[in-house]
């Protein structure tokens, strides 16, 4: 995938969350934005979603450009996957039930297809005996898979990911990398903003560090890794790795 951004400034009221001057990238699966609290890294991800609009500038997905007025923009944000922190599943609808809204409602599958379809992909996640669940009978780990089944089923160009894990215990966390790393190795394409550093290291092809609304770096996992000599990739790497082992 491609991801071209020129001249991209994002504001609200008077604060500017996002001043991008440059930004391109091509990556095979997996982005993953990183960085400090507050850097901007939701904002861009809400706009590479369409969920908000920039002030000026461009933003491009594999050579789509992102549409300004309502109506192509709910467009294009048809066929984006969604997936937030907090689950975002309606509490009083069941697992199949919150997966087959989107299809019927957003997608216009009828009622039969729909529900095929959600059985399929909360089978394939491992929930096929939960379908009849309402959230607040599953665990974090599984609610926040029924949320990435909801997101996969509408059959996105990709999903974007808003620190899928961040409300997760860590055994839960892993269950849900592990769904992520397997739909990566699917073939569906990854955004992801996430603090977990050994996933960004193990999973993405591209790493991105967003910082004071621009990205600062990007480069290849490898690269942002192995010997990234920017000063700024380095501060955060030595702050985030500080207490962990990898
Ligand atoms: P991150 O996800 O990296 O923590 P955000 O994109 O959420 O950062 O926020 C970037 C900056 O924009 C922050 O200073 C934040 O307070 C501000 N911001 C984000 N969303 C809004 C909003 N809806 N209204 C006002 N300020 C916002
Ligand atoms: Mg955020």
């Amino acid at each position: 995938m491609k991801l071209e951004i020129h001249q991209l400034t994002k504001t609200f009221g008077t604060h500017r969350a996002l001043q991008i001057p440059e930004f391109a990238c091509e990556f095979n699966r997996c982005l993953a934005l990183v960085g400090p609290s507050g850097g901007g890294k939701s904002t861009l991800l809400r706009i590479i979603g369409g969920l908000e609009i920039p002030e000026s500038g461009t933003l491009s997905v594999d050579g789509v450009h992102l549409p300004r007025s309502e109506g192509p923009l709910r467009e294009y944000r048809r066929h984006i996957g969604f997936v937030f922190q907090g689950f975002n599943l309606f509490p009083h609808l069941t697992a199949v039930q919150n997966v087959t809204l989107p299809l019927t409602e957003v997608h216009g599958l009828d009622a039969r297809e729909a529900r095929k379809r959600a059985d399929q992909v909360l089978e394939r996640f491992g929930l096929g005996g939960h379908g009849q669940k309402t959230p607040g009978q599953l665990s974090g780990g599984q609610r926040q898979r029924v949320a990435i089944a909801r997101a996969v089923a509408i059959q996105p160009r990709f999903l974007l990911l808003d620190e899928p894990t961040s409300a997760l215990d860590p055994e839960m966390t892993v269950e849900v990398l592990e769904l992520l790393e397997e739909l990566r190795e699917q073939g569906v394409a990854l955004i992801l903003v996430t603090h977990e550093i050994g996933f960004a290291r193990h999973a993405a092809d591209h790493v991105a560090l967003v910082a004071d609304g621009n990205i600062a770096f990007g480069a290849t996992a490898e690269e942002f890794f192995g010997n990234s000599s920017d000063p700024e990739v380095r501060r955060f790497l030595a702050k985030t790795l500080k207490f962990a082992s990898i």
